[in-house]
């Protein structure tokens, strides 16, 4: 077993530098710790090279290289293909390391992740996150864990250094079943503002009027200020696509059947972003369903 560094800062592994990985992995160096990367687009490992991370050829090289290996990919399917594939992750895992998935995934596909690392004497958490770019570049997400609390406990260090808080849902997949809660109530969020401005506009009321009461009410957010003010000036450049918003819902729609429950409304509004799509719309952000919705209304 690879003897653990008991002074020297663990040497993190990061593959996926898309949207929140860079800024995240940007934070780990600047946290410190030695960094090795890979992104299947090798250009976009260049602002990460420029601050002194070391890029690596394969995921299994990253393993290798780490003490601690963190993937933050887009869906359950890639996260599996760069772990389990001939030279994915698992190929380098060293006995007693640790592989931290951060991708928005099923937890059923947690736990499988978490069964094939225990095979090869690792360690697993799933660690998804609340919050969207901004807060992945200042350093301030909410990480959900699902896992061992000895694993989480040897991981927090560097799990502060991306986020500002850590919440321990329980065992493996427990943090990816929170996570799909939590954007359950962002996807309703979204389409509901969505709908209410649509609402307003047409009944004469100016959106920033309607944007004041609302920060007013018991229910004021600073999504509001952030994402709702955005809506309104059609700014859906993307921050969260609307694509992966999409795949959340799906994986909600899977996890409520998996444990024997109805969603109506989200399947409802799954059905909406699956429209969007199909209308074009994957890469913009989320927000962007208020521009599929003024569509279908003319
Ligand atoms: P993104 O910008 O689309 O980046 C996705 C990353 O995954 C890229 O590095 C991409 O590589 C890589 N990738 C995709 N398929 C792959 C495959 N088959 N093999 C190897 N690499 C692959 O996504 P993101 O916005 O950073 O989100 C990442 C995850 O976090 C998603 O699960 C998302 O739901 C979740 N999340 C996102 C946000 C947000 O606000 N954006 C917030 C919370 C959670 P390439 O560069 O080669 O395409």
């Amino acid at each position: 077993m690879r003897p653990r560094k008991t002074t020297a800062r663990p040497t993190v592994g990061f593959i996926g530098l898309g949207t929140m990985g860079t800024p995240m992995a940007l934070n780990l160096l600047q946290a410190g710790f030695p960094l090795v990367v890979w992104n299947r687009t090798t250009s976009k490992t260049g602002p990460l090279k420029a601050a002194r991370a070391t890029v690596a050829a394969s995921p299994s090289a990253v393993a290798a290289a780490s003490d601690i290996t963190i993937t933050m990919l887009a869906q359950p399917h890639d996260v599996e293909e760069v772990v389990l594939a001939a030279r994915g992750v698992l190929a380098g895992l060293q006995p007693g390391s640790v592989l931290v998935d951060m991708s928005t995934v099923s937890p059923a596909t947690s736990r499988k992740l978490a069964a094939a690392v225990l095979t090869k004497q690792g360690e697993f958490l799933d660690a998804p996150v609340v919050g969207s770019k901004g807060p992945a570049t200042a350093g301030t997400l909410v990480i959900l864990v699902g896992g061992l609390s000895q694993t989480l406990d040897r991981c927090r260090p560097v799990l502060s250094a991306m986020g500002k808080t850590i919440v321990h849902a329980g065992g493996f997949g427990t943090g990816s079943s929170l996570k799909l809660a939590t954007n359950l109530m962002l996807a309703h969020l979204a389409i509901g503002f969505a709908e209410a401005l649509l609402l307003v506009q047409r009944a004469g009321i100016g959106p920033t009027k309607y944007l004041d009461v609302l920060q007013a009410s018991t229910f004021h957010s600073p999504w509001y200020q952030t994402k709702g003010a955005g809506m309104i000036q059609r700014d859906f450049s993307p921050h969260f696509a609307l694509k992966h918003m999409r795949k959340d819902l799906r994986l909600m729609g899977q996890l409520a059947a998996d444990v024997r429950i109805a969603l109506p409304v989200t399947e409802a509004i799954e059905q909406m972003f699956a429209q969007a799509e199909s209308a074009g719309l994957s890469e913009q952000d989320y927000s962007a369903i208020l521009g599929y919705l003024e569509g279908v209304q003319g």
